[in-house]
Formats: C-alpha cells, structure tokens, sequence
C-alpha cells in the first residue's frame, strides 16, 4: 500500500487555516491527516474533524454527477435524475439569460460564502458576477460585525502575531471558544501556561470546554460585553493602571475617555451584565497588572445588533493599559488584511460597474421573499447561482428563506459536495471537489502565513472545481475577462506578481510564507491604521457605516439588542459545536456521534421552573416559530441564557427545521452584520 505524505492548506471556514500533511493510498484515497510541524502557527496540530477528514472525502454521500430536478422541491436525490455536464451547464446558462433579459442582470444574484476560504476556488464567483453585471453581495454573514468593531478604534484589519500568545503572562479569549473550534489558540496558550505559568481568563456567556480549561471565567449575559469592557476601563483608569504616557502618544482622546468612563463603574455593568462586581474588579486588576496580556478576540459577542460596538469596547483595553508595545501584548481578530494581496484578476474588479445593486447576503430570507428594505425599486432575484454555502439552514430568519427558495418562479444552481438542505432545493445540482482535488492559496485569520496547496487527489467522479464551473459557464454567457482564460496556478502567480509576493516558482516548497511584518508594525508602534495613526477612542461610526446614529462616540454598552420581554426571558445562543464548522461536517458519523441530538443547555433553576427533567423534550419559540430539542441541565450560565450548539441538520429537528427558524435576518450596526446570538425566545415543555 504506498504511502506518500502531501503538504496541503485546510480550507474550512476557521480562522486557523491550517498547514497540513496528508497521507495519499494508492494515489486515490487519503489516510490521517495531520498539521504541519514547519508551519510554525499549526504547530503540528489539527482539530480532529480534519484529521479524520477520510470521513468527510470518501463518505458515501459525496454528490457524484450533474443532476436535474424532475420531483419536489426539498425531497433530496429521490427528486433528482442525473444529466451530462454540458447539459446541465447549458441550462443553467439558458435560466441566467433569460432572467436577465426578463428582469434585468441583477436579478441574477451568485450567492456564495466560505464553504472553501481559498481565493481561486472562493473568489472566483465575483468575475462572472462583475463581468455579467449581477447583483453584488454583501459579505456579512460572519465578519462584518468584528471587522468594522475591530476598524474602529485600530484603523485596519489584522493583529500581533497569534504566536506570540506562547510569550504572555495572560491570554484573555473573549467571545470564543477555542478548544472546540481553533485548537491552535490552545496549543500556544498551553505553551505560555506550561514555560511561563500564564494565566487564561475566558469571557463567554456559558461555561465552554475554553472556559473549564481556564483560570478564570466570566459568564455575563449575551449582549452585555461592550458594558464589562467599560467596567473594567474605569478600574483601570481608577486605580492607576492606566498607560498614560502611551496613551498620549499613541491614542486620540485619552482625557475624553476617562470622563466617558467615570459613571461606568463595575456596580453599573454588574446590573447590565449580570455578573458579580467582585468578580469584575479582579478581572480587571489582573488584566491591569499583566504588562504582556494578550485578548484573543473571538466571534461570538459580536453576533449581536451591537456587536461591532462590543468589539470595538474590548480593543481599546490594551491601549489604555498599553499592552500592545509588548511582546506577548496587545490583542487579535483577525489578520485577513495582513497580506496585502491585488485582487483584481480573482474577482473582476476592474470590470466591476459600482451601480450594480448590493445585497445582504444574511438577509436572504426577506431578499427572496421579496422585501422592500432590500429590493427597493429594483427587480426580484430571479435566479440564483449558489457555491460553497448552505444557506437554507445557516442564514438566520430560515423560515423566511424557505419561503423564499420555494418560489416557482426562482431558478436556483447549486454546486456542492453533497446534497445538502440548499442543494434539494435546487432546479440543477452540480457536484464539487474538495480542497484536496484542486489548487488554490489562503489568507489567513489567526496567523501571519500566506499558503499554497496543489491538489492530493484527482477530482472523485465527475466533480468539478469551482473555478473550472465558473468559467465554463462564462463561456456560454459571453463573460468576458482574462481570468477565465488561466489555470488556478496561472491566477495565483498573476495574483502574487501583482502584490508583489513571491511568485509560485519562488513560494517556500512546502507551501507556506510568513508575512509577519516586523515587530514595531506588528505591535503599531509605527502607528494604527489611521490617517493620524492613532488609536481611536472616538470611532468614526458614520464613516464605517450608515446606520451609526444609536452608537456613542465613545465606547459604551449599546442597548439596541433583543433583550426579551415577559413573553420571551430567555437569551438564545447558537453557539457553534465542537464537531460540526457551519454545516460542513454535520454528516460526518464520527461528529454526529459525538454531538448526540440538537441540546438546549438550560440552567436547572429555568428547568425546574419549567417542570422539566434532564432529557427532556422542550420546545423553544418567538414570534417567527418554535423548534423541539431535549434539554440538559446545565449550571455553568446565567439562568437567563438557553443555549444550542451546533449548526444540525434539518432532518435532525422533530419538525424538519433548524434553530435559525428563530434568529433574527435584523442588520448589526453600524454596517449590517449577522445577529445570531441575539434573540429572545419563550420555552415551554414539548
Ligand atoms: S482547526 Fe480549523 S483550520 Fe485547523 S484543521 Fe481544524 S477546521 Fe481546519
């Protein structure tokens, strides 16, 4: 049985990105996969959903042909016949056109996300979007809510090195949970812990596996981080912990801040967040007394209508401590902006018309259903080209969603690797490679490294490569741009000459570039992103976005959430699972044997109140509809907050359907952005 080891990039929808070596059988299936020693971030670790990922590129269900729908709509291969490729390409290039002639091009509307986050096969959709006019989209699923926060006080999107978390004195994970979904923040912190006896202090609504690991753990409730955040300013300005002399230097409005602050005392955000004021002043004195403390700035407190507001509340704790000039200081979101790639020739840009419609990817539900905050005075979409998404099941509002892809009058392609919730509601299905049967290069999240994969295998039966669907469609729409001409390879090493990186014959053989610029940028010493390179604590909300008139110039809790009310007491949160990334996954036996069934994790005080018992059936409901879970007891929260993790199959629901049927398609603010762990619902036992 010959074994080869492969380098390769992990493309799944996590901030990690990480450098991976894959055993190849034969040529044609692959064994373990691990991560990458040479890569310095990965560090040799890899989350077990992808080092099992044989379950994932061999499992039975990989879609293996083109298919037509010829039964309903939803009712999965049963309702589909196969068709050859050019058949099926043809078709959908005939439904495109004459929905354009029909309604205009943008009622053509390539919906897509980060099924795979690498910048050929992702990216790709954007050309034949620009080059044939189609509505644009909005990209505000996930990042649009820390990535503006994160913009307002530091001026630019990326953070200190992710490896300098192994040379703090304290790592504060704040909104994440890394030990079921970025193993290696862990690996770094373990390192801190073990050489340096550092401390990790965990900021998150519920006691996830991240928070048992940690020395301490700060539970407020869902919503309420902005007004902890300012809590612990004032202690920190209070009781001389504040940085002034850096302050004066690097930041805006120091003197402003301190008056700002002086009424948001720890008695005022313990009534807000619901934690004890004790509590609050020691985290802020160990945060305070810790030169080299390092926030590692998670999602989760931002998926909420003031999430980019919370964020930008906890970026501004290291500049008045001044952690970020030292090493193992500072804070990091994300580094997506480090590397600054030309991305003209991936997406189109240079024949992108800016008077084409934009629309809100997270409000698909009301776009398809025909919303006028949306549409406007524009046409219906009346055909959609999905890749690398399942929005049927992840966008919030789904009940709308469904609504919407149950039109008759919607023409939907969808190109996936299996047959998911979106895909059966398809006209036409086409099936898609994976990262290991395609080349491609990735950005990165967490770290500093820009990476290149070749393809480990040949594409499993007839699957297609996004890149190799996009421009076989172009050329039956008459979409016009050098782009569709090249191979992956051709764009990566177009792409990189443009940016001025190594081309692909100069990139480090095993795949992976360090970008990390030097220390003195890392840390913004040279300046924040901002014209004037300060850091600001009096964020420019209108120039982020227009819906800033409820944001206050200085950080402040933003009471614009969905707070309940007698009906609804209850905080929802849909927290991702340790198994499952989106719904990529969530058919693995592996994952779905350990996940179980779709939980609601409830405190025992809201259980016995309930009259429930551990295991029981519970429905949870508002106004847009109720889902069935079983509940379990769970002390490690405030009694207010249910929480449901995992993104489930529909199937995997009694009714059919999946906890977006209750979050909300509500814009964040200032720039829109996803809300959801912001939702209020009712339970009742089941
Ligand atoms: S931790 Fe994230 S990037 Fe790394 S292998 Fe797992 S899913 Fe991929």
């Amino acid at each position: 049985m010959p074994l080869d080891i492969l380098p390769s990039v992990c493309p799944h929808d996590c901030p990690s990105a990480c450098a991976l070596e894959v055993e190849r059988i034969d040529g044609n299936r692959i064994g373990h996969i691990r991560g990458a020693r040479s890569q310095t971030y990965t560090h040799g670790v890899v989350c077990a959903k992808v080092a099992r990922y044989a379950e994932r590129q061999h499992h039975p269900e990989r879609l293996t042909q083109p298919l037509r729908r010829t039964g309903d709509k939803g009712v999965g291969h049963a309702a589909f016949a196969p068709v050859s490729w050019g058949d099926a390409l043809d078709e959908v290039a005939d439904r495109l056109t004459r929905a354009a002639q029909r309604h205009g091009s943008e009622s053509v509307w390539p919906y897509y996300y980060s099924g795979t986050m690498g910048l050929v096969q992702r990216d790709g959709i954007n050309r034949l979007r620009h080059a044939m006019r189609y509505s644009r989209e909005d990209l505000t699923i996930c990042s649009m809510l820390t990535g503006t926060g994160w913009r307002a006080g530091i001026g630019v999107l990326r953070g200190v090195d992710g490896r300098e978390i192994a040379k703090s004195d304290l790592i504060v994970v704040w909104g994440g949970n890394p030990v079921s979904t970025q193993v290696n923040v862990m690996t770094h912190v373990t390192i801190a812990r073990r050489e340096r006896g550092a401390k990790l202090v965990v900021v998150d609504p519920y006691r996830t596996a991240s928070a048992e690991a940690a020395d301490l753990h700060l539970a407020p409730l869902p919503g309420t981080d902005g007004a902890l955040a300012c809590a612990v300013m004032h202690v920190l300005f209070k009781e001389g912990y504040a940085d002034r002399a850096y302050m004066a230097r690097y930041a805006d409005d120091p003197v402003g801040l301190e008056a700002h602050l002086a009424t948001r005392d720890p008695a005022w955000a313990a009534a807000i967040t619901g934690l004890p004021e004790d509590a609050i002043v020691d985290f802020a004195r160990l945060y305070g007394c810790t030169r080299r403390s390092y926030i590692r700035v998670g999602y989760g407190f931002s998926r909420s209508r003031n999430g980019s507001a919370q964020l930008f509340a906890v970026t501004c704790l290291p500049t008045v401590t001044g952690a970020w000039q030292y090493e193992g200081g500072g804070a990091l979101q994300s580094n997506h902006g480090l590397v600054a790639l030309d991305r003209t020739l991936l997406e189109g840009l240079d024949v992108l018309d800016p008077s084409t419609r934009i629309l809100d990817q997270s409000r698909i539900g009301p776009v398809l259903t025909g919303d006028c905050r949306d549409l406007g005075d524009g046409p219906p979409v009346a055909a959609l080209f999905v890749q690398n998404t399942n929005p049927m099941v992840v966008a919030p509002e789904s009940g709308l969603v469904r609504r919407g892809f149950a039109r008759d009058d919607l023409f939907v392609c969808v190109h996936e690797q299996f047959m998911t919730e979106t895909a059966a509601m398809a006209d036409i299905v086409l099936p898609a490679t994976t990262f290991l049967e395609h080349d491609d290069f990735y950005t990165a999240g967490a770290h500093t490294y820009l990476q290149m994969s070749r393809a480990v295998l040949p594409p499993y039966a007839e699957c297609r490569s996004n890149h190799d669907v996009v421009r076989a469609l172009a050329r039956r729409l008459g979409a016009d741009h050098p782009g569709f001409a090249m191979t992956p390879l051709e764009l990566i090493d177009h792409t990189l000459r443009a940016s001025r990186l190594p081309e692909v014959a100069e990139f480090p053989a095993d795949g992976w570039l360090d970008c990390c610029p030097p220390f003195e940028t890392d840390h913004f010493l040279d300046g924040f992103g901002h014209a004037d390179k300060k850091f600001h604590f009096r964020p420019d909300w209108a120039g982020l976005g227009r819906d800033h008139a409820l944001l206050p110039a200085f950080p402040d809790h933003v009471a614009v959430t969905d707070d309940g009310d007698p009906e609804r007491p209850f905080r929802l949160v849909a927290a991702p699972s340790r198994s499952f990334l989106n719904t990529s996954f969530n058919n693995t036996p592996s994952g779905v044997a350990r996940e179980g069934r779709p939980t609601a994790l409830l405190h025992s005080a809201a259980l016995s109140r309930l009259g429930l018992a551990d295991g029981d059936r519970v429905r949870l409901g508002n106004a847009k509809g109720s889902v069935v879970v079983h509940a379990r007891a769970f002390d490690g929260m405030q009694p207010r907050v249910v929480v449901v993790e995992g993104v489930w199959p529909d199937h995997a629901f009694e009714e059919g359907v999946g906890i977006n049927l209750l979050t909300s398609a509500d814009p964040g603010v200032p720039r829109g952005g996803a809300v959801f762990h912001d939702t209020s619902v009712w339970l009742r036992p089941a």
